[in-house]
């Protein structure tokens, strides 16, 4: 899973995201919006990295409800600051240490006051989280949130709470999320949990564990009732949502990618569905065929490719090569013609030639990518490659990389948005933009941000077809055709 969503401002969700720089950690202050009751406990979080980190955040919220704990905005009004927390590069968990600078002083003003460390972070460092972090008082993996009202009352009584605890079942698949942050029209669905592809510079495996697939029913379930609850898209998460693999106990059924994306199509025609992270060895023609046949499941699909090159790819253990990436880039051209493709691609990585880098940027321009998540390589402590590669990219080479590669990205997605003007989307309307509350922004089929003035009688969670009438390499510019 790489699909960060980058604006540090708060309040933004995916689903109402802007995408603005690649080296931006993502922030999210996780909140329902209505007023707050002072009264009781109260928990306060901050997510950082990705889409599965803001949706298990929603689980963590909906465990602390579960035992009287409120969610507040107020850093003030917090019994309990949790920050759930990435370590995918240096940069995220720097981030993560500034932020609890600042609740060192929130604690000192209100002693008291418990901190707690979720997600990646916590999972990677464990134990040497509390020796090095001594306001700290909580440690918890993502698998171990069930036990977090336990390790809350351990902390309540003065001593340090940690479970770091890596589960081969835990899916969380009985836990319906309490929604943060909501706009009340897109919601995620995780459908799976952990990695069992080893790509030598990523953590995810170690600080997620192993692969295991979500109960496909609760997944339904879960889809059904945000449709009734009038949402109108849901995004189904996963690191590698190409290997979900679920058996029916009752049927020894074997439900696949295709056979889920399916299942939840035929929730309601209206409900549109999106998906997150797709890999390039598993994506099937049999889910191409799936997302071709019905018009609800979106034409966008996020296929990291990480380097353009078959040698550095070995050596990062994509276990596929540039060949086999063109040929499913081909492949989603002839199912999906109108299909929308965005990537993510690391600059530097360990040996990478001047050569090697250049294949990069022609797999750009082959793959004509609406847009891309764009990093140098940060090396990750306990990973394949930190064992096996010296990081021999001077960061200078890096960054001048790295920047040819977004100025050639970004030349790519102007023209990709530039070859929508004139066309008429039907967008779901998802809130106000964020430039102008004259004005409503949505995203098309493509996932692609268009922004149009209002038009009486319609709200958020409405379909509108809107007319692109100019574009910029990030938003799409339209007025309503209706
Ligand atoms: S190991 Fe590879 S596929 Fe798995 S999360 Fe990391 S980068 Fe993605």
């Amino acid at each position: 899973m790489h699909l960060y969503n980058d604006n540090p401002t708060l309040l933004d969700v995916p689903h109402q995201q802007m995408k603005e720089e690649q080296q931006g950690e993502v922030f999210f202050k996780n909140y329902p919006q209505q007023v707050e009751d002072p009264s009781g406990k109260h928990f306060y979080i901050e997510s950082y990295g990705c889409q599965m980190n803001f949706s298990d955040s929603e689980i963590v919220a909906s465990i602390l409800a579960e035992v009287g704990f409120k969610p507040t905005r107020s850093l003030e009004l917090a019994d309990l600051i949790l920050v759930n927390t990435c370590s995918i590069r240096e940069k995220a968990e720097e981030t993560v240490r500034k932020r609890l600078r600042v609740f060192d002083a929130m604690k000192r003003q209100r002693p008291g006051t418990l901190v707690g460390v979720l997600g990646c972070m916590a999972e990677r460092l464990k134990s040497k989280f509390l020796e090095e972090e001594r306001l700290v008082d909580l440690v918890v993996g993502p698998d171990a949130y069930r036990d977090l009202p336990k390790l809350v009352a351990t902390a309540e009584d003065g001593d340090k709470g940690i479970n770091v605890f890596l589960s081969r079942e835990e899916t969380y698949a009985d836990i319906s999320p309490l929604r943060l942050d909501s706009n009340g029209v897109s919601a995620f669905i995780s459908i799976m949990r952990g990695c069992d592809n080893m790509c030598s510079f990523c953590v995810v495996p170690f600080t997620r564990g192993r692969e295991r697939s979500r109960d496909a029913f609760s997944i339904l379930a879960e889809a059904q009732e945000l449709y009734e609850r009038g949402y109108k898209e849901v995004t189904l998460l996963g690191q590698n949502v190409d290997s979900y693999k679920w058996t029916n106990p009752e049927t020894e059924n074997l439900v696949n990618f295709a056979h889920l994306l399916e299942m939840v199509a035929l929730v309601a025609p209206d409900l549109r569905v999106r998906f997150s992270t797709s890999h390039p060895k598993d994506i099937t023609n049999e889910v191409l065929h799936t997302i071709a046949k019905y018009p609800n499941i979106c034409k966008y699909i996020h296929l990291p490719v990480q380097s353009g090159n078959s040698n550095v790819l070995e050596r990062m253990n994509r276990t596929y090569d540039r060949e086999w990436y063109m040929e499913r880039i081909e492949a989603v051209r002839q199912i999906i013609p109108e299909c929308a493709i965005s990537s993510d691609i690391i600059a530097g990585f360990c040996g990478e030639t001047e050569e090697e880098h250049q294949d990069t940027l022609s797999m750009i321009e082959f793959a004509d990518y609406s847009m891309s998540y764009m990093f140098f390589y940060s090396e990750r402590p306990g990973t394949l490659a930190a064992r096996k590669y010296p990081d021999d990219i001077t960061l200078e080479v890096k960054k001048r990389r790295l920047q040819e590669i977004i100025n050639l990205q970004s030349q790519v997605s102007y023209g990709h948005n530039q070859r929508d003007i004139g066309k008429v989307f039907e967008v779901l309307i998802e809130g106000d933009s964020r430039k102008s509350d004259q004005d409503f922004c949505g995203r098309n089929t493509q996932n692609k941000m268009i922004v149009f003035p209002k038009v009486a009688g319609y709200k958020p969670g409405q379909y509108i077809n809107v007319l692109v009438k100019a574009a910029s390499s990030a938003t799409l510019i339209g007025e309503a055709a209706i």
